[in-house]
Parts: structure tokens; sequence; C-alpha cells
């Protein structure tokens, strides 16, 4: 497949046509944003892990029959994956209290919440994301109630899978925003990336942030975080093999 002209460009990835109906090509960037923008900046070698990892992860998600966009890995930057209508909501699943849920609600980062959460946000960069529940997102015709129910179905058996995988590598799985897109068929799938930049993960034992947080919050040791992380999943991937 080639790759042809360029359809978007975003904050961590371009997204190219090729020359095949109904196919594009992701490639995933160093640069790092926080904060709606404001925050800039770069990680080193965070666009090949972020698709590697994202890419590995979602061949995962396909063996429990979740439909996702990942077609075929092109190289450490590049993933062609299907063309699809993305639904303009960041929905997000915690499983453990941190970010803007502690701060909202005025809960201690790292309690374990009773009952995974889902929350949504609008995706309107001029707006700053906000919030929206069930009732505004049919009220916009975002989603229509089945396709809600559908999403929610998907997010919390992604979330289950997720904290297995996770959970074997030594890794708790806090929180994370995915993203789902719509085909031509109307079909559900689960588009964007699972990557350090979308979920936070907390080492089990010591609870150290191994995500884009020490980005966000000038943590330090940034690189090594991304790398962690990936690396036990690489080692996790060794032993399925
Ligand atoms: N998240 C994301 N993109 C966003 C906002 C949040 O990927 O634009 C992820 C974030 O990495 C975390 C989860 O969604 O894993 C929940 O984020 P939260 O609402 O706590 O926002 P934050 O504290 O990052 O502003």
């Amino acid at each position: 497949m080639k790759k042809s002209d360029l359809l978007y460009e975003g904050k961590a990835k371009k997204v190219f046509k090729t020359n095949e109906e109904g196919y594009l090509i992701v490639s995933y960037k160093d640069d790092a944003t926080a904060f709606n923008g404001v925050k800039k900046g770069s990680i080193r070698n965070k666009g090949a892990i972020n698709n590697k990892m994202s890419n590995f992860l979602m061949k995962i998600l396909a063996k429990s029959d979740i439909e996702t966009h990942y077609v075929e890995e092109l190289n450490d930057r590049e993933t062609v994956v299907k063309e699809c209508e993305i639904i303009p909501l960041e929905v997000i699943v915690r499983n453990v209290a941190a970010g803007s849920l502690s701060k909202r609600l005025g809960l201690a980062e790292g309690v374990r919440l009773s009952m995974p959460v889902i929350e949504y946000c609008y995706k309107d960069d001029e707006l700053g994301d906000p919030m929206v529940n069930r009732y505004h997102i049919q009220a916009m015709n975002i989603a229509t109630i089945e396709e809600l129910e559908l999403i929610e179905y998907l997010a919390f058996k992604i979330n289950d899978n997720l904290q297995q995988v996770f959970n074997r590598i030594d890794i708790e799985l806090i929180d994370f925003k995915i993203e789902f897109g719509k085909l031509k068929n109307g079909n559900v799938i689960l588009a964007d990336e699972i990557s350090p930049d979308t979920c936070r993960f907390w080492d089990k034992h010591t609870r150290m942030k191994l995500d884009k947080d020490r980005f966000r919050r000038d943590l330090g040791q940034v690189e090594e975080a991304y790398e962690e992380v990936y690396g036990r999943l690489l080692k996790y991937q060794e032993e399925l093999a």
C-alpha cells in the first residue's frame, strides 16, 4: 500500500490517504502536548513506542472479538488502518481516581473506585473538550442510544482485557481514553491509539507513574517511563509467542 496526500495532522499523529479505498496510513510523531496544546515538547522515541504498543494491544483486543481499526504495521512509526468516521467523543474509563476526577470529586489520587467509571468528553479543541453525558450526546446527534450502549459494552470489555494484560506486567491500569469510529457499513470500531499518552500506568509495587503525567507534571524520566512500559510489554509478547 502506498502513502498519498496528507489528510490531517493532529498533535501526535499525521494521517495520510493511500492508493486503496477504505484504508489510511497513520504516522506517529514524537511531539507531545498537554493542557489542550498549551504545553509543548517532544519525547524521544514516543512515536515508535506508541505505534507499536497500540498495535500490539489492538491485536490482543481483536482476539476478544473487539473490532479495531488496526490493519498492518508498516514500520516503527507507520500503520495501515481502516478508514472510519471518528465519533467526536473521548471515552474515558477509570479504575482508580486520578487527574481531573480527583480534582472534581476531591478524591486522593490512587484511591480505587468501587466500580469502573465511564466519562465522555466532546472532542472540540475550541471548547476545550467539555465533559458531556449520554443526554447531551443524543441531543447533539453525536451518537444514538444504541451506539452508546455498544460503546459502553466495548469500553468495559476493553478495560477488562487491558487490566489483565497490564496486571501480568506489574502495572496498574489507573484510567485511559479511547475513541471509536464508524465504518461505512455502520460498524462501531475502536480507533485512535492506546499508549502512555492516553492511559495512566502505575507500577503495581512502587506506584511510580509510567505515562504522560511525567511530561504533564514535569516529573522527569519521561522517555524512561515510555521505554519501561514498552519493554515490559515486549517481554510479555515474547512469552506469548
Ligand atoms: N486523556 C487523553 N486525552 C485527553 C484527556 C485525557 O488521552 O485529551 C486520558 C489521560 O491520559 C488519562 C485519562 O484520559 O489516562 C483521564 O484523564 P483526565 O480526565 O484525568 O484528564 P487530565 O488529568 O489528564 O487532564
